[in-house]
């Protein structure tokens, strides 16, 4: 009887147990993989004190559905064994395996970058708390702000929230002009945002932080940061800039992580999950991906490193057709099923929102579409409600 193994147990790993253990013919095992006993999501905005974060039990919820569930952490995969080696020691063998352990911060690659440096990270819940408490003693004694995201980020939404958030918090506070924002960001221009630009994205973008006096600089690559100061240089004109701040938040550089790096043929230069149409790994094809694990070409060719953002929609997409191409590998079918590849974004910009649809496609490039309204930013508040 099939044995699948899933990594990770966040945004992908989870529906992608559900799923898999709907589609399961009894005999059939499905064991989740986790690095820790409870999912939990940190509030997207922690400066906004009215939301909170979400955390419930894994092992509870998983076995009530019949998937098996261990906590240990994957520390090594074996593809030619089909074996894989957790963080007690214990090994698993699997028939097939669906990668969905999500990235790797990599704040090592430049110096004084987060949370054991000088800024702050959203990327993880457990990065949020340092960021709250810093928030609370920064708007007591405010100074200037860079926030935004460094070259190999993946992830621009949240960076254009945040930069949002706090101007809207500060002038709430009467604080702005002892508060002044620049947005660093590595996307050769605002609003490119990891896709080359998404409908009339640059435009918006380029207005919505003019009209609230938020400074840019983009085409950024951030060389140091030491305690107040850090050091960027845009990227086509070599100009420095050495910005001061009081308070920051910068997405940091993805990897994929330690247990499949290097494996020759399964990921990426930077560790990410190669795969094919069917979210296969074209060497191990028992070996499928979803979520932002997966290895992604950058839409266009940017001066700095910028990624395409994988949003929680489109991951969505790629779980659901990883659990029906698993159902048919098991039943000796050819896979068939591909993601829905066009992410949608929602972006919260404080007081109102805009949403994104882009097609990854440069001959559907038409089809994009900006829209803005209230609407945008008060469906991501309901989201956040349901969370309490
Ligand atoms: C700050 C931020 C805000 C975002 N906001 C939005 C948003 O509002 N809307 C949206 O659509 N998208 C958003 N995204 C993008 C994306 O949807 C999320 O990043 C999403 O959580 C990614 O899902 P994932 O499953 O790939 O990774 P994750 O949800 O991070 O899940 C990966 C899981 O694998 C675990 N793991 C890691 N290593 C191991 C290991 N060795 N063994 C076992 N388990 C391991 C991790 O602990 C984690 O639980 C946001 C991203 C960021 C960083």
């Amino acid at each position: 009887m099939a044995q699948v193994v899933i990594i990770g147990g966040g945004t992908a790993g989870l529906p992608a147990a559900y799923e898999l253990a709907e589609l399961a013919r009894p005999g059939e095992r499905i064991t989740v993989v986790a690095d820790r006993a409870s999912f939990r999501s940190g509030t997207p905005a922690p400066w906004v004190t009215a939301l909170g974060s979400v955390e419930f039990d894994l092992a509870q919820n998983l076995r009530r559905r019949g998937i098996g569930f261990t906590a240990a952490g994957a520390r090594r995969l074996y593809p030619e064994r089909r074996q894989l080696e957790l963080g007690d020691g214990k090994r698993l063998d699997y028939d097939f395996l669906v990668i969905a352990a999500g990235p790797r911060p990599a704040f090592e690659e430049i110096q004084g970058l987060g949370p054991r440096g000088y800024t702050h990270s959203l990327c993880h819940a457990d990065h949020v708390a340092g960021c709250v408490r810093d928030w609370h003693r920064f708007v007591a004694d405010p100074g200037p702000i860079v926030v935004g995201a460094v070259q190999g980020a993946t992830c621009f939404a949240p960076a254009y929230e945040s930069a949002f958030h706090m101007e809207r918090e500060l002038r709430a506070r009467k604080l702005l002009d002892r508060a002044p924002i620049t947005f660093v960001t590595p996307e050769p221009y605002i609003g490119h945002l990891g896709v080359d630009g998404i409908g009339d994205s640059r435009a918006r973008l380029e207005s919505a932080l003019r009209a609230l006096g938020i400074g840019w600089i983009a085409d950024a690559r951030v060389e140091r940061i030491e305690r107040g100061r850090m050091h960027v240089t845009e990227a086509g004109s070599g100009r420095t800039h050495a910005l001061p701040f009081r308070y920051s938040v910068m997405m940091p550089p993805f990897r994929g992580i330690e247990a499949v790096a290097g494996i020759e043929g399964l990921t990426d230069a930077r560790g990410f999950i190669l795969i094919d149409e069917f979210l296969r790994n074209p060497k191990y094809p028992e070996i499928y991906a979803a979520g932002v694990t997966v290895a992604s070409a950058a839409a266009s060719a940017t001066c700095v490193a910028a990624l395409a953002h994988r949003t929680a929609y489109l991951i969505e997409s790629m779980v659901s057709a990883v659990a029906r191409n698993i159902r048919d590998a098991i039943d000796g079918n050819a896979p068939g099923a591909g993601a829905e590849w066009n992410p949608v974004h929602l972006a919260d910009l404080g007081a109102s929102g805009l949403a994104f649809v882009a097609d990854p496609a440069p001959s559907l490039r038409p089809a994009h579409g900006v829209a803005a309204g209230d609407w945008v930013q008060m469906s991501r508040c309901s989201a956040c409600d349901l969370a309490h």
